[in-house]
């Protein structure tokens, strides 16, 4: 094992680093250093913005994304287009699509997708608040934006048929979208396309 460079508050700082996504251990090496030489203008703001943060994180009740109040600042919204609602495997999926500026509607969000391999079973996901929401009145499309995979589709499947006793449109994406998690790899056009070309499940 390599030897220490520097005392076990640091250590332990360059360890956490690397266990952020996209993050190995020489680019912790280098974040951490870059912090440390950045005290005041990044190390000081960034450890307070994260305190903050984490004190005040809470999942939406109504949609499941996260955010520091509840309803959520999408759910509040009275901008959006409350009519439709964009069903996402993960709030990486839904950042992605607001980023995008595809669509103006409600989301809701699983926390995953039904995998037998893997014991996710419908229980497991945010299913029953999906069907409480979809049978309010005023709600006229489900948009499924889950992944092209077995599981992501399995999921789709499901969902129509827990919709199907209701008035609402379900529709997905264009055919091909590597979604699921995903979605934040797609380019903002891809992404507004796969929306306005989506289909009629
Ligand atoms: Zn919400």
């Amino acid at each position: 094992m390599a030897q220490s460079v520097a005392g076990p508050e640091i250590e332990r700082l360059i360890q956490l680093l690397a266990r952020l996504p996209g993050l190995g251990p020489r680019s912790a090496r280098r974040a951490a250093l870059h912090l440390i030489k950045k005290r005041e203008t990044l190390l000081n703001p960034l450890s307070e913005a994260m305190r903050v943060a984490n004190e005040r994180i809470v999942v939406c009740s109504s949609c499941g994304n996260v955010d520091t109040s509840d309803p959520c600042t999408i759910c509040r919204d009275h901008r959006r287009d409350a009519s439709i609602i964009v069903v996402v495997e993960d709030v990486s999926d839904l950042w992605a699509l607001e980023r995008s500026g595809a669509i103006n509607a409600l989301y809701h969000v699983l926390g995953g997708v039904l995998s037998p391999l893997d014991g996710v079973r419908p229980e497991h996901l945010n299913l029953d608040r999906l069907v409480e929401r979809a049978t309010q009145s005023g709600v006229a499309e489900v948009i499924l934006a889950l992944s092209a995979t077995v599981d992501g589709q399995t999921t789709a499947h499901y969902i129509t048929d827990l919709l199907n006793h209701l008035p609402v449109k379900v529709t997905k994406l264009a055919h091909g979208v590597p979604v699921g998690g995903e979605l934040d790899y797609l380019d903002e056009g891809t992404l507004s396309a796969a929306i306005r070309q989506r289909t009629t499940f």
